[in-house]
């Protein structure tokens, strides 16, 4: 029988812990996330991430500006909330609008408040394997969650990750690897995707095109995992992932569904690195 890897249990469970690590806290964490444009799905995402840090407990302020707000605008804005030390967290939803297109403002807000973990300082504390005070990157880090939860271990796997983002693809190979997976990164580039797909232990996919892993990509053993990242608005409101889940979940032995899967795993993360921030501010205040 397939088991569908369900974040709602770990979600349940976490919100617990960490309503109890903001109640050890002085004051709530205060997140701050700054929304340019008009983009639905953006505006869908942001409002869940409220939501959530409100369930337990913490604040969180969406600063919304309009289409034609600029880099330097951005800059100035990034700058404020850097030096406010009543924030905790602060976070840009992504996409942005095509002024912005080259512009790094991931390196503008400060490390130890960069809850999405987009940072390079939080960046290469995983390519140099070190832990301690870092935020990583929440989608990785929710699907790794995620994998433990179901006693899935990495560790001597094939993973076959397909996406290179800078969020999801490029941290998750690192992070994977880091925890002894033999991992390939697929990209659009990628030559006989199937045969790679076909050969491995854990499939995760976060390419953004609905269903477009059909049953072929996987193969007769039942013994396949699939992580499935993407997430596609379809005509009828509805999203849908990257597998074609109705004709593959028989197929593996484990499988993610889309909603209810890494979604909700990502804004956990967000969630956990927001009090981890508060935290970290909080211990080296009272250095
Ligand atoms: P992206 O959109 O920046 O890039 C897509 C990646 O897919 C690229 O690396 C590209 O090379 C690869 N790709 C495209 N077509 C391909 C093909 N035919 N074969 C193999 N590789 C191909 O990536 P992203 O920002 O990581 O987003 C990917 C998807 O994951 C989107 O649907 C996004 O909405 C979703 N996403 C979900 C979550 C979540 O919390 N569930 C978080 C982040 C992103």
């Amino acid at each position: 029988m397939t088991q569908i890897l369900y974040s709602k249990p770990i979600v349940d469970l976490e919100v617990g812990e960490l309503k109890k690590a903001i109640q050890a806290l002085n004051s709530p964490p205060k997140l701050k996330v700054i929304l340019v444009g008009s983009n639905p799905s953006s505006k869908i995402y942001v409002r869940r991430k409220k939501e959530f840090c409100e369930k337990i407990g913490a604040e969180c302020e969406i600063i919304r500006k309009n289409d034609d707000f600029t880099p330097e605008e951005l800059k100035t804005l990034l700058k404020e909330i850097n030096q406010d030390d009543s924030v905790n967290g602060c976070l840009v939803q992504l996409p942005l609008p095509a002024q912005f297109d080259g512009f790094d403002f991931q390196e503008l807000i400060s490390p130890q408040k960069d809850v999405d973990g987009f940072h390079k300082d939080n960046i290469f504390s995983i390519y140099k394997k070190t832990s301690g005070e870092f935020l990583l990157p929440c989608t990785p880090i929710g699907i790794i969650k995620l994998l433990e939860h179901y006693k899935i271990s990495a560790k001597c796997k094939n993973v076959v990750i397909i996406g290179r983002s800078l969020i999801v693809g490029k941290p998750l190979s690192m992070m994977l690897s880091n925890l002894d997976a033999t991992v390939t990164l697929c990209h659009s580039k990628t030559n006989n995707l199937r045969a790679l797909t076909n050969q491995a232990d854990i499939i995760i996919s976060a390419v953004g095109e609905p269903r477009f892993l059909t049953s072929d990509y996987f193969n007769d053993s039942k013994d396949q995992i699939i992580v499935d990242v993407g997430i596609s608005s379809m005509k009828n409101n509805k999203i849908t992932g990257d597998v074609d889940f109705e004709n593959v979940k028989d197929k593996v032995n484990s499988i993610t569904p889309v909603p209810g899967g890494v979604g909700p795993m990502t804004i956990l993360s967000l969630a956990k690195n927001l009090v981890k921030s508060a935290q970290i501010q909080r211990t080296n205040k009272k250095a």
